[in-house]
């Protein structure tokens, strides 16, 4: 594996009277090409010791819900199938991050995390690697989840697509190799109870808002998340150039599995080149999604490292964004909504109603109606403030995506970020506008509302 996905926190040899090799799984909830899991498993045969694998199911998430919990829990139940396959020491706890982790430092005699993005996960990771340095354990952090591992990319804060996609498509062919998952010498499986338990007793025990219940329209887990995969490349992938149209179903639906890292980029990407090399799929197509998997995530990633208030209203946009809110801040709203008027889906607007039923039914939205919906919001907020904190509680609340990188970004750029200026005009000022007539003279609206009717 590629040094440049390791960052090691604490330099010292395994210890030799450590009763196991400690990886702590968090974001990359899944087997296949998950480089921690690789590397943790080459430090169990090296030292001829047991791979215990430890998952934290915390009592409460910050805005996590039973939706999301939910949608997690099945992935672990599908996980715990193939740790039992491979002879790892699976042990899933419901408590706080810290102390679950804390628990298992002391017997352990190397520590793996795997990396996150967000402020608050690095916090926990750097606080882990503290206490671990207490018990002289070697400890590192693996970047499993981007292709081209983050730092490695750029160490500043990119302007825009246009700056990162030259440094990630020079390096990225030199990031293909995937992760070898190798038999383990000693094996060691018992069944977490969490995994025997029904759903509803799991959750029960758990301090989370349950009025957003369970979406029937996704599940989580490695084999789901690979189904839709295939789904997808089957079905959809040819007409991916024309997936803005929200009438025309050309997306993936991915966007969920990969953020609880049921799914790699890395595997997604591999298959799409493989359609390409055989010929298999309109080489535009596949060029447009690689755009949207690889660069546009990839800057979402690079926003939340790099800007320290990524998720603050006063920090997370250009300076030529906040000069034109200042300007239009006292533009007359013609209309003015609540939370509970877009909840309910009450709004004068059928497509942002239709985008609100989608969200609210499935945790999942059209690429293009997320643009679209954070704009009207902005159109219909008493100033920009209050527009930014309605979007990113909706977001964060009701996608299975939410909480992610992607939203950061995705809520930013309604604001201008990653965005240039357009002509100016009410309230948008030099925002980008995205109307209601310009939606309808695009796409095929109607069949987008026929669907969500269906929802
Ligand atoms: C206001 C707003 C909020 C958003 N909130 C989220 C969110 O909470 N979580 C989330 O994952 N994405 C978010 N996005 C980005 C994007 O809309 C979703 O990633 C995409 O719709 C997911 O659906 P899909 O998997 O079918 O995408 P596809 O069109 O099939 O694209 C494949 C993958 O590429 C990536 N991708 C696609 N579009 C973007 C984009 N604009 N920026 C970054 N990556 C992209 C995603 O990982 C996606 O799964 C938001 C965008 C906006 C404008």
């Amino acid at each position: 594996m590629s040094e440049a996905r390791m960052k090691h926190h604490v330099k010292k040899p395994f210890k030799e009277d450590g009763e196991y090799i400690l990886y702590w799984m968090q974001s990359t909830q899944r087997v296949e090409n998950n480089f921690a899991l690789a590397y943790a498993i080459e430090a169990a045969n090296a030292t001829n010791k047991p791979l215990r694998v430890v998952f934290c199911v915390a009592r409460a998430f910050k805005d996590a819900n039973e939706r999301h919990y939910a949608f997690m829990l099945e992935g672990l139940k599908s996980l715990s199938g193939s740790f039992k396959r491979i002879g790892v020491d699976f042990q899933i706890e419901i408590g706080e991050f810290f102390e679950v982790v804390q628990s298992h430092l002391p017997k352990a005699a190397a520590f793996i995390m795997d990396k996150a993005y967000l402020r608050h996960l690095r916090t926990l990771r750097r606080l882990l690697a503290k206490e671990a340095e207490k018990h002289s354990l070697y400890t590192v952090e693996i970047d499993s989840e981007l292709i081209v591992p983050l730092e490695q990319i750029s160490d500043k804060l990119e302007y825009a697509a246009r700056t990162i996609r030259p440094k990630i498509m020079k390096q990225v062919d030199d990031f293909l190799d995937e992760a070898i998952i190798r038999p383990l010498n000693i094996r060691s499986f018992q069944k977490p109870k969490v995994v025997e338990m029904p759903l509803e007793d799991v959750i029960e025990r758990l301090n989370i808002d349950r009025t957003v219940r369970k979406t029937h329209y996704f599940h989580g887990g490695e084999k789901e998340a690979q189904k839709q995969l295939e789904r997808f490349l089957e079905e959809k992938l040819e007409n991916y150039h024309e997936s803005n149209d929200p009438g025309k179903h050309a997306n993936s639906k991915l966007s969920p599995y990969l953020h609880f890292g049921h799914i790699s980029l890395l595997t997604i990407y591999k298959r799409v080149e493989e359609k390409i090399a055989n010929n298999e799929v309109p080489l535009h197509a596949a060029e447009a999604f690689i755009e949207q998997l690889l660069v546009r995530r990839t800057l979402s990633f690079n926003f939340v490292w790099h800007l320290e208030g990524y998720d603050r209203f006063e920090t997370m946009t250009h300076p030529w964004a906040y000069e034109t809110m200042n300007v239009h801040v006292g533009d007359k709203r013609e209309h003015l909504y609540t939370l509970r008027d877009y909840e309910k889906g009450e709004t004068h607007d059928p497509y942002f109603n239709a985008a609100m039923r989608e969200m609210m039914e499935t945790g999942h939205m059209h690429n293009y109606m997320r643009m679209y919906w954070g704009k009207q919001i902005i159109l219909w907020s008493r100033d920009y403030k209050e527009a930014y904190e309605t979007i990113l509680y909706l977001n964060n609340k009701y996608f299975l995506d939410g909480r992610d990188p992607n939203s950061y970004a995705g809520v930013a750029w309604c604001f201008g970020r990653h965005d240039r200026a357009f002509q100016e005009r009410e309230i948008f000022g030099k925002l980008r506008p995205l109307t209601k007539n310009g939606l309808k003279r695009k796409f095929d609206m109607d069949k987008y509302i026929a669907y969500t009717k269906h929802l």
